[in-house]
C-alpha cells in the first residue's frame, strides 16, 4: 500500500506512540497520562485545544486554509480495560490489572497521525474537530459525558466519524454497515410481589414463585410473536432468585436479564412489552411487580447517505476490493452510537488482519500495520467532505 510522503515519514514514530500508549493503559474516566500525551502532540502539531470536556476528553481544533462554514468531527476513543494483559510484548502494560485489549491505543495514535498529516497539509475548507473521547468500555458512555458537556454547542459541526479496528478481517478491509452496524444494549430487573405464608397452606397466599416461572415463558414469546420475523432481537433471562426455605412460600421474587436490540423503534416497543406481560402475567397469579430498566448505549445506526459516500471514498483512496459488503452487524454495543443520534455520519470497522486476536482478548495486540492505513483514510475523508 502506497502512502503520501507525510504519513510514510511517521511510520516509525505513530508505531512509538501506539507502544507507549500501550504501555501505560488507563482505564474508563481515567486517562490522564493519555489525554496528556494527546494534549502535547496537538500541540506540538500547532493545533488549538481543548481539555476536560466530558471528564478527560480533548478536541483539537484545525482549520483549512479555505474559509468555510462547513466543519467535521472525527472521534477516537482512549480507554483501556480492566483486564491483565497476557502478551509478554516488550511495551505490555505497566499498569497492573488494565489493558489496551480493545485497540483504543491504535485508534488514538491513528487520529493524531491524521492530525499531524493534516497540519503539515491543511489544503481543505472549513474546520476539522479531533474528537478523543473517555470511557467507551463498560457501559461508562464517555461519548455521551462529552455531549452533555456540550461537545455538539461548543464544537458546532454538520458530521461525526467513527473507526474500530476489526479482528478477523483482512488487514485495510473496511466494513460499513448501511444503517445499522452495532446493538443497543439494555438491562431490565423485575421484582414480582406476592404474599407469602406456609408451603402447605398456598391457598392463603399469592406465590411470587409460580408468576415468576410463566413470567419467564412469556417473555420468549415476546420476540417469536410480536417482532417482526426479519428483525433481531436477543432476549436473555440471566438472574433469578427467590426463597430462602422449603416450606415458606416466599413474599418476593427476582427476574434480571438484558435485551440487545438494533433500532430504537423495537427497542422501546420491546421494553414496553416486556413490563406489559410480566405485570399482566404477574396480576393472573395474584401478583404484582416493579420494573426497572438500567439503560444501555443505544443502537449503532449509521447515516444511510453518510455510509454511502464513505464507501465511495474509501473505495476511492483503497481501491474497490477493499469494501468488504458481506459482513452483517453484532449484537455488541458501543457508545459513538449517542454520538451518532447527534449528528449524521458513520461508524466503520477497519480490518486489522485474519490472524488477529479476538477484541477484549488478554493476547490482543492492536496491528501497527493499520496505523497508516488509518491515517490515510481520516485525511482521505477529510479532503473528500472538505474539498
Ligand atoms: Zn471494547
Ligand atoms: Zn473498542
Amino acid at each position: 500500500m502506497n502512502f503520501e510522503k507525510n504519513i510514510q515519514d511517521i511510520i516509525p514514530i505513530m508505531e512509538q506512540w501506539r507502544q507507549k500508549i500501550h504501555s501505560k493503559p488507563e482505564i474508563a474516566y481515567e486517562e490522564f497520562e493519555t489525554s496528556k500525551f494527546i494534549t502535547e502532540k496537538l500541540e506540538e502539531f500547532g493545533i488549538e485545544v481543548h481539555k476536560g470536556i466530558g471528564g478527560t476528553g480533548v478536541v483539537g481544533i484545525l482549520k483549512g486554509n479555505k474559509k468555510s462554514e462547513k466543519a467535521i468531527g472525527l472521534r477516537a476513543d482512549m480507554d483501556a480495560l480492566p483486564m491483565s494483559e497476557k502478551t509478554n510484548l516488550k511495551y505490555s502494560s505497566r499498569n497492573p490489572g488494565k489493558m489496551h485489549a480493545c485497540g483504543h491505543d491504535g485508534h488514538v495514535t491513528m487520529l493524531l497521525g491524521a492530525a499531524y498529516n493534516l497540519s503539515k497539509d491543511n489544503n481543505f475548507s472549513g474546520t476539522v474537530y479531533f474528537i478523543f473521547q473517555p470511557a467507551e468500555e463498560g457501559g461508562r458512555a464517555g461519548a455521551k459525558s462529552m455531549i452533555n458537556d456540550g461537545l455538539f454547542d461548543k464544537f458546532k459541526m454538520d458530521s461525526v466519524w467513527g473507526i474500530h479496528n476489526w479482528p478477523g478481517l483482512e488487514l485495510g478491509k473496511a466494513v460499513i454497515h448501511e444503517e445499522f452496524a452495532m446493538a443497543g444494549g439494555d438491562l431490565f430487573e423485575i421484582n414480582i410481589i406476592g404474599k407469602g405464608g406456609h408451603a402447605a397452606q398456598p391457598q392463603h397466599s399469592n406465590d411470587p414463585v409460580i408468576a415468576l416461572g410463566f413470567i419467564i415463558s412469556s417473555l420468549q414469546t415476546i420476540l417469536s410473536r410480536q417482532l417482526d420475523p426479519f428483525s433481531n432481537a436477543v432476549l436473555s433471562i440471566t438472574k433469578v432468585n427467590a426463597g430462602t426455605a422449603f416450606n415458606v412460600i416466599p413474599e418476593s421474587s427476582y427476574i434480571g436479564g438484558t435485551l440487545r436490540s438494533t433500532n430504537d423503534k423495537e427497542r422501546n416497543y420491546l421494553l414496553k412489552k416486556i413490563e406489559e406481560t410480566s405485570k399482566n402475567t404477574a396480576l393472573a397469579h395474584n401478583c404484582d411487580i416493579e420494573f426497572k430498566i438500567n439503560p444501555g448505549y443505544p443502537p449503532t445506526i449509521n447515516d444511510k447517505n453518510s455510509a454511502k459516500k464513505v464507501n465511495e471514498i474509501y473505495k476511492n483512496t483503497f481501491g474497490e476490493d477493499m469494501v468488504d459488503p458481506n459482513q452483517s452487524a453484532t449484537m455488541g454495543s458501543e457508545d459513538f452510537s449517542y454520538m451518532l443520534q447527534e449528528r449524521p455520519g458513520a461508524y466503520i470497522w477497519l480490518g486489522c488482519g485474519e490472524n488477529s486476536e479476538k477484541l477484549h482478548s488478554p493476547y490482543y495486540d492492536f496491528n501497527d500495520k493499520l496505523l497508516p492505513i488509518g491515517t490515510k483514510y481520516w485525511t482521505s475523508l477529510v479532503k473528500n467532505l472538505l474539498p
